[in-house]
């Protein structure tokens, strides 16, 4: 069967190539793979920048999957839409002992697609019904976005818990960057009903705007102005690969503000932040900046609940989001995409 495959750390290595045909066994559950979708990280290892083969050189590209059940078993039926988690337990920490490979303790954990586990860049894969989401049929093909997602679950809940330590209103939030991951978060905020701002480069969002929260180009407003504009954010969610940005939003925070930091920035740099809004501000406002990584179970199922809220709200901009869907052979396109979800359908 065909396979998007890479051989992580070699540069431009990614090609569609015959891997062997999978058979489910007794344990696992058979899906018909309809469509993966492309993110940073795959262009990261991609470029041979990120991602661990594996067997031998290889993986198997994809981590954002959409998928349909080949064969009833497990409680499933045969046509039921379905997607996977990506990361898998290290087998010897406390928390993938506890079910949060997310919160892995040993670093150890494989990742479908990225880290050591062979991703669903193919036709079949075989997998365990421990890790299989069950994705509404109303979702349709927008079920492909569970995985970005997820991501935002998690790091709203993880949000909320940190903010929720001590007394705090959640009323006023910034997403910092409108790509697939800063649209969805802006659109779960905007589904809990809070003053949502929006930040990015570009001169203007549709799919922002229709959600109701305000855009704003930082082209035009930089965006350390925007702590004087607002009065300060309870919330700030940073998704863009910028380093810089991400130690900036601290400074945006009001009072018990959370800052969340999702977009990657690895590279060798140092970035400079305002000794006040460290030293001081940082302290006195009790405010606190933190990093979420993957998703754990739960915010699987609530990612799936909300995006089809979300579906149900706005259809059209859900439906934009997926701004390109090119079939496997032409993955080049897809990963030079910018601006809104691209996928590759596997089903063309
Ligand atoms: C994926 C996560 C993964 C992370 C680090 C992200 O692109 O969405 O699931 O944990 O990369 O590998």
């Amino acid at each position: 069967m065909l396979a998007l495959v890479t051989d992580p750390g070699v540069p431009h290595s990614t090609r569609v190539a015959e891997v062997p045909t999978v058979r489910a066994t007794e344990d696992t559950l058979l899906m018909r793979v309809l469509e993966v979708g492309v993110c940073g990280t795959d262009r990261e290892i991609s470029e041979g920048v990120f991602g661990v083969p594996a067997h031998g050189e290889s993986l198997v590209l994809g981590h954002e999957s959409l998928a349909v059940v080949e064969r009833d078993g497990h409680g499933f039926s045969r046509g039921d839409l379905v997607t996977a988690t990506v990361r898998r337990s290290c087998t010897h920490c406390q928390a993938c002992a506890e079910g949060a490979p997310d919160s892995c303790l040993s670093g150890d954990y494989v990742e479908r697609g990225i880290t050591r586990l062979d991703g669903f860049a193919r036709e079949l894969v075989a997998e365990d019904p421990a890790q299989v989401i069950p994705i509404p049929a109303t979702l349709g093909r927008l079920g492909v976005l569970a995985e970005p997602t997820s991501i935002c679950e998690r790091a709203l809940r993880h949000a909320r818990s940190i903010g929720g330590r001590q007394p705090w209103q959640l009323e006023r939030a910034l997403v910092v960057g409108a790509g697939a991951i800063g649209v969805i978060s802006t659109f779960l905020l905007r589904l809990a009903g809070l003053d949502v701002w929006t930040a990015s480069l570009e001169a203007t969002s549709d799919l922002v705007v229709a959600s109701g929260a305000r855009y704003v180009s930082t082209t035009d407003t930089p965006l350390t102005d925007l702590r004087n504009e607002s009065g300060g954010f309870d919330l700030v969610i940073s998704a863009v690969p910028d380093a810089q940005l991400m130690a900036d939003s601290l400074g945006l925070l009001r009072r018990s503000g959370v800052a969340c930091l999702l977009g990657i920035d690895g590279r060798p740099q140092r970035v400079s932040i305002d000794g006040p809004v460290l030293g001081l501000d940082a302290i006195l406002e009790n405010r606190v900046l933190f990093g979420s990584v993957n998703a754990h179970r739960e915010d699987w199922l609530a990612a799936v609940d909300s995006l089809d809220r979300a579906r149900a709200r706005w259809p059209e901009e859900l439906e934009a989001l997926v701004a390109l869907r090119v079939p496997l052979d032409r993955f080049e396109e897809a990963f030079a995409h910018r601006g809104g979800k691209a996928t590759l359908a596997l089903d063309d």
